[in-house]
């Protein structure tokens, strides 16, 4: 396993990791749990991701009945969570960032993964509503407390982060240092784009996720949707019409004679793709059973054998050409 610093951190993670969306209590318990993170970490994973909002907390809770039974030494992983959505339906308790929400947030974590810090928290999403100044305060505040060590943004824009950056070099406050975007073949805009800037003119790390596509990458929707995966899931309806459509399973499809010639499989070379990308710290991996996870560990190996070549044949596939004509 190779690592990777975190933006203009000290903190270095390993270039694929794990987290639990959808997987831990959904479909995965303590000892699955166990057995997948065991996996990762025996590979070199050091970053385990999860959020306030997984499970309504049950994903953090079995996370951290798991890190108890693992009994790994405190320094060698990261934990991580995230709060925007929230628990509860209190007019100040979902959808925002405000102080109160976020330092109620984080006690709770905490209960739930029995830990005494986690290592970053992120802003789930950003809120319009909550002056930014406020957010960065009170992630500063849970960073001083020792709640948390490190803190960054999921899905901003790149001029909100810059906002929060600047607002916390104004008063000397701990700045974000990392966003954690949506970024595979499919879906490449903010990370390629509109963040660009932010990697050159602060460093900022990504942790990126769902490289997958949420399975579809791996090419097994392309027969249907098996009934085990993700995509027969109770409360995972709304994500059918993009496991299923036409033109994506296609694009899939094409992907497999360049698998085959590079000896990997399609979740691999998705993977593999991702890691190409030197502004991404780490790719953080999903899974639903251990054998996964060995799978996709593997990835790192085929990073070197895709050449400028493969990649462009990739972007021929998904239209990036076509797409940024269209612009
Ligand atoms: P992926 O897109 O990689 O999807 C993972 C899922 O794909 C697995 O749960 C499994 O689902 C299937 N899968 C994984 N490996 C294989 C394989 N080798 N062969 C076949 N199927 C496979 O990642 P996620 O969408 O899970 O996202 C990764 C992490 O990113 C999350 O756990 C979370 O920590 C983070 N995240 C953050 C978000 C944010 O807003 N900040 C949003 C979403 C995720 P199954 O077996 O059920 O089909």
């Amino acid at each position: 396993m190779k690592y990777r610093h975190l933006g203009n951190t000290g903190i270095q993670v390993s270039e694929l990791s794990f987290g639990s969306w959808v997987t831990f209590h959904n479909q995965a318990g303590v000892d699955s749990a166990v057995g997948m993170m065991s996996a990762a970490y025996d590979a070199g994973v050091n970053f385990f991701d999860n959020a306030e909002v997984y499970a309504g907390g049950k994903s953090e809770e079995v996370m951290g009945e798991a890190l108890k039974k693992l009994n790994w030494r405190r320094g060698s992983y990261l934990v991580s969570t995230k709060f925007f959505w929230g628990l509860n339906d209190g007019v100040n308790e979902k959808n925002t960032l405000n102080r109160k929400r976020l330092i109620e947030g984080i006690n709770g974590s905490l209960k739930r993964f029995q830990l005494d810090y986690v290592d970053l928290i992120y802003c789930h999403r950003p809120d319009k509503n909550t002056p930014i100044e406020e957010t960065v305060w009170a992630m500063h505040n849970i960073i001083e407390w020792g709640k948390a060590l490190y803190w960054g943004t999921s899905e901003w824009s790149a001029s909100e982060i810059i906002e929060a950056i600047q607002i916390a070099e104004r008063h000397h406050l701990h700045k974000p240092v990392v966003e954690q975007p949506q970024y595979n073949m499919f879906e490449r805009g903010r990370l390629e784009g509109d963040y660009v800037r932010l990697y050159n003119e602060y460093k900022y790390g990504t942790t990126i996720w769902s490289p997958l596509a949420s399975g579809l990458l791996s090419g097994k929707y392309n027969k249907g949707i098996p009934q085990d995966s993700r995509g027969s899931l109770k409360g995972y309806e709304w994500m059918k019409n993009m496991l299923t459509n036409e033109k994506k399973l296609a694009m899939v499809a094409g992907l497999e004679p360049i698998a085959n010639d590079l000896g990997c499989t399609l979740s691999q070379l998705a993977l593999a793709w991702c890691l190409k990308n030197p502004f991404v710290s780490t790719v953080i991996t999903g899974a639903s059973r251990v054998e996964q996870v060995h799978e996709n560990m593997k990835a790192a190996d085929v990073v070197d054998k895709i050449t400028p070549e493969i990649m462009e044949k990739i972007d021929v596939i998904f239209e990036v050409k076509k797409a940024e004509e269209e612009e």
